[in-house]
């Protein structure tokens, strides 16, 4: 049912999202037990609180797939924290602490995760600035989740991934959102967000309605309408383990070997990587969906 007074779906700016995404990279590499670590997250719980959200910090100690001790924290900012009803954005903070892809040559190359990380929390502390400055008629969890990137590249260890989404969705602490959407590595020139397949499993109400708000609202060639491979990211312990419905929106590549873009862990994941237009598409749509929910016009 429509609600009488609508909120307008406030316009996504891009230049926003990516100075916030080149503010995250100027810390350097964000991997736990490091000083830019701890300091990026103070930055970005500094911009949440300064956009009006109610912020928790949900610190843990997580145990690496090599035995590593990994000071961690997951950031939650809330927007209507009293509502019921209310939708989970999500995205990791963290960037890889090795550049250990096929395709990197460079023994000394570090990972600055302009686009496997920062992009995705770039676009969302724009949400979370335009949720500031016009509430929707809904609730907004925005989590920012920790160690997600330090997994196992071999073997089949792939609990060793999203371990900040495990221990949120473990300790969920006041009202369940209803649904998620996770953003992974969406800042790319000519990114292309097929539909993930455990985003299709879980949640395929809420691919169906988020791809087809981005072909309506113009955006058709950056959500192609053709399954991507199963990727065990932080949305596939959302949905195990604390049974919320969350999908990716993430960059597939199929014709990769990674199935990743090319700077996809290495030492070329830098801000010349990010497109504003696809940070734009993305934020766009997102904003799009959430206000819309709130206004009961999707
Ligand atoms: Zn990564």
């Amino acid at each position: 049912m429509p609600k009488e007074d609508q909120v307008p779906v406030p316009k996504f700016d891009m230049d926003s999202a990516y100075a916030y995404v080149a503010a995250q990279v100027a810390f350097g590499p964000r991997v736990m037990n490091t000083p830019a670590h701890d300091a990026a997250g103070e930055w970005l719980i500094g911009r949440l609180e300064e956009f009006g959200a109610t912020v928790e910090r949900q610190t843990f100690t997580a145990t690496a797939y090599d035995g590593t001790a990994l000071k961690s924290m997951n950031i939650i900012g809330r927007f209507n924290p009293e509502m019921e009803d209310r939708i989970l954005l999500a995205a990791h903070w963290d960037t890889r602490h090795v550049a250990d892809s096929p395709l990197e040559t460079s023994p000394t190359a570090v990972v600055n995760g302009a686009d496997d990380g920062a992009s995705g929390v770039g676009v969302l502390l724009e949400i979370a600035r335009q949720l500031g400055k016009s509430a929707p008629h809904i609730g907004v969890d925005i989590v920012l989740f920790d160690a997600e990137d330090y997994g196992d590249t071999g073997g089949g260890n792939t609990n060793s991934w999203g371990l900040g989404a495990q221990y949120y969705s473990n300790n969920i602490s006041g009202i369940r959102p209803r649904y998620g959407v996770l953003l992974d590595m969406v800042g790319a020139r000519d990114a292309e967000f097929a539909m993930e397949q455990y985003s299709l499993r879980f949640a395929p109400d809420v691919v169906r309605k988020v791809w087809k708000l981005a072909a309506d609202m113009g955006f058709p060639h950056y959500f192609p309408k053709r399954n991507g491979g199963g990727i065990t990211d932080d949305h596939y312990f959302v949905n195990t383990i604390a049974k919320i419905p969350m999908i990716d929106i993430i960059n597939h590549r199929p014709e990769n070997k990674t199935s990743f873009v090319a700077h996809w862990h290495t030492g070329e994941d830098n801000m010349d990587k990010i497109d504003k237009r696809t940070l734009r598409a993305v934020g766009q749509v997102i904003t799009a969906l959430v206000y819309r929910e709130g206004n009961g016009t999707i």
